[in-house]
């Protein structure tokens, strides 16, 4: 692991209150060593490589517990699968309809985000996350997602 890698895992488990174990150093390596919205079982297939003993349902637990500490996020669940944000900076999603991929947008991207209207007492607002859904390149490239063909789109399953 490097050094601040290192360094930050101790600093969130101390700010966070979690014990800095072993294996949740190396669930924390296993996410944030490249940035994207990992599911439980990807995680695991990266950290077993280093814990061969570990299994996933102790990967899951962890998870959960760094989200319900606050020291990671869950990418929203209208994924089908729940998937953990190795992206600890405030920001926004594009999200492909097609593939589910998931591709971070830096906050200052989209203009700042103004309430109208009024929201339903007494929910107080802690952050703003938008989700701008759509067709990614790769998927816009293949010879369904092309506009004006419909003959190559596959049957719903
Ligand atoms: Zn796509
Ligand atoms: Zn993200």
């Amino acid at each position: 692991m490097r050094r601040e890698t290192y360094n930050e895992f101790r600093q969130l488990c101390r700010e966070h209150n979690l014990a800095a174990t072993h294996q949740r150093q190396k669930i924390y390596e296993a996410l944030v060593s490249r940035p994207g919205h990992y599911s439980p079982e990807e995680i695991y297939e990266q950290v077993k490589q280093d814990l061969p003993s570990i299994s996933l349902a102790t990967v899951y637990k962890n998870l959960k517990t760094f989200v319900r500490a606050g020291m990671l996020h869950e990418v929203s669940p209208h994924h089908g699968s729940w998937r953990i944000d190795a992206n600890r900076r405030p920001h926004h999603h594009l999200v492909c309809t097609r593939c589910r991929s998931i591709t971070d947008l830096p906050v200052d991207s989209l203009a700042p985000v103004k309430l109208r209207g009024v929201i339903p007492s007494g929910f107080r607002v802690e952050k703003f996350s938008i989700e701008l859904q759509g067709i990614c390149k790769a998927c816009a490239a293949t010879r369904s997602g092309s506009p004006g063909n419909r003959e190559g789109v596959p049957p719903l399953r």
